[in-house]
């Protein structure tokens, strides 16, 4: 039977032949149990059908798992010393091409054009380096890219932050933001003991379903995510009180007091209490105001 990359014995011999050294600095912990990998591809519906767009192979434990899995494989990689090793552990799969960039200053867009057929059915499926978990899925959420879902390892406490609801005290503009264009859940808690070497958080599997049309109507996007980060500035004050000082320079504490009624919103609430939906509607009250 054959030996899959994402076990102890096959990883240290990889290590061991090319002398390799893990890079804290790149995020590198690798994953060796072939089950959890199995459940997260179970989880992302990757399919024979499917295109799978990975990034940070490694040294192809999961890009394996997805060669299997799915009808093509396009792998972002960021270290060149993981090139040679792709090459090998990779050889018995036609269906991956791995390309030497940094996810965040690639075309993915470009890409996805250029290597899967038209109208194909992508999920993006990773163990993310979790010194850049944010940025990463920023950029893919907010870029709408033509996926249909990103499945990914990151850490648990941002994972938490990411699928929060209100009135919870993961809750807060990371929330919105990453809710504003997918629906998000914590779909896996995974133990320490799966990776090599191990990381000193604890790790989840998030899954994001990107949307077809944001959940709410916002006239201007930027000002929105402004509002709400403003809202979350200082978290044990009133919604009031940040509201008071993001606005001080364009508008007179009455006029803020208006845009609270106008809205429905009490403002002694904290931010923490307000869906996206009361965000949306405070952001359009106050917008068409502004100076
Ligand atoms: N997928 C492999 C696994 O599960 O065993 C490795 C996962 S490891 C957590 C993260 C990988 O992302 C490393 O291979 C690292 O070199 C790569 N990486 C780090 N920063 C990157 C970037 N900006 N763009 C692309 N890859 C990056």
């Amino acid at each position: 039977s054959k030996k899959y990359i994402a076990t102890p014995s096959r990883t240290k011999e990889l290590l061991n032949k090319y002398s390799f050294a893990f890079k804290k600095s790149l995020g590198q912990n690798f994953l060796i149990d072939v089950n959890v990998l199995e459940n997260i591809i179970h989880q992302a519906g990757i399919t024979k059908e499917t295109g799978a767009i990975e990034i940070g192979p490694g040294m192809g434990a999961l890009t394996e798992q997805l060669a299997i899995h799915a009808d093509k494989v396009v792998a972002f990689e960021i270290d060149q010393r993981l090139l040679p090793i792709l090459e090998e552990t990779l050889a018995d799969y036609d269906n991956v091409e791995i390309i030497h960039h940094d996810i965040l200053k690639a075309n993915v867009e470009e890409v996805i054009q250029t290597h899967f057929e038209e109208g194909q059915d992508i999920h993006v499926v990773a163990n993310l380096p979790y010194y850049i978990t944010t940025p990463i899925l920023m950029k893919l959420v907010r870029d709408q890219l033509p996926v249909t879902s990103l499945t990914v390892m990151i850490q648990k406490e941002v994972a938490d932050r990411m699928a929060a609801v209100p009135n919870t005290k993961s809750y807060g503009s990371l929330s919105i933001a990453v809710q504003y264009y997918t629906e998000a859940s914590v779909v896996l808690n995974v133990p320490k003991q799966v990776f090599m070497p191990q990381p000193n958080v604890d790790s989840s599997v998030l899954k994001l379903v990107m949307r077809k049309e944001p959940p709410v109507q916002v006239d201007n996007v930027d000002f929105f995510f402004e509002l709400i980060q403003a809202s979350f500035a200082q978290r044990r004050k009133t919604l009031r009180n940040n509201l008071n000082r993001f606005l001080q320079d364009k508008f007179a504490k009455q006029q803020i007091e208006t845009f609270l009624e106008n809205a429905a919103i009490d403002g002694g609430r904290r931010g923490e209490t307000l869906t996206m939906e009361e965000f949306a509607s405070l952001a359009n009250v106050i917008h068409k105001e502004l100076p």
